[in-house]
């Protein structure tokens, strides 16, 4: 019997026109090997929090089940994201795609390549609000709420997007 593992991935674009790259990538997604029933939430665009003037992001969160090993699943996304030109040069510095592992089940994970929960989640209003979105019930690993960290941080320059959920 296959053991599929709930898994959020948080994306986002802010270069090369973003709501193409999240599109493309949410297609990506879809086939991704050895994974099913994709779910999207609605997409937000926020201020880029990083160095310079940059333009603004585009984020949403993806649910999906797969049978992958968390290092294969990032490395599957390290593989869309390059597709997508995705440059590493500076940190939180413009990206045509940034694909993180949120959440991968109920695990919590410290490897040299991977931090799940992702180190992040907990404080980004752009990670937690299609993230609750998504799934309002949700609890992270450590025990705390979705719905407890949203409260808590600042999404005042979210901007709804796309108020829709695709299910592939
Ligand atoms: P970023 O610049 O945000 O795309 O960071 C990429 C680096 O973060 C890669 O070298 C990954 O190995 C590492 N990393 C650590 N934890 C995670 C995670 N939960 N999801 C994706 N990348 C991660």
């Amino acid at each position: 019997m296959n053991n599929f593992t709930t898994v959020f991935i948080g994306l986002g674009s802010n270069l090369s026109d973003p709501a193409e790259q999240i599109n493309s990538a949410l297609n990506e997604l879809a086939q991704l090997t050895s994974s099913q029933a994709l779910q999207c939430a609605p997409w937000y665009s926020s201020k880029a929090i990083g160095p310079g003037d940059q333009p603004d992001y585009i984020n949403t969160v993806v649910k999906l089940e797969t049978t992958l090993a968390p290092e294969e699943l990032l490395d599957e996304l390290q593989s869309i994201e390059k597709r997508h030109g995705r440059q590493r040069n500076i940190r939180w510095g413009a990206r045509t795609l940034d694909l993180d592992i949120l959440l991968f089940g109920e695990d919590s994970i410290s490897t040299h390549r991977l931090e799940i929960p992702h180190p992040e989640m907990s404080w980004r209003g752009f990670v937690l609000k299609p993230l609750f979105d998504l799934a309002p019930a949700l609890v992270l690993p450590k025990g705390r709420s979705v719905k407890d960290y949203l409260t808590a941080c600042d999404t005042s320059d979210l901007r709804l997007l796309k108020d829709i959920f695709i299910e592939q």
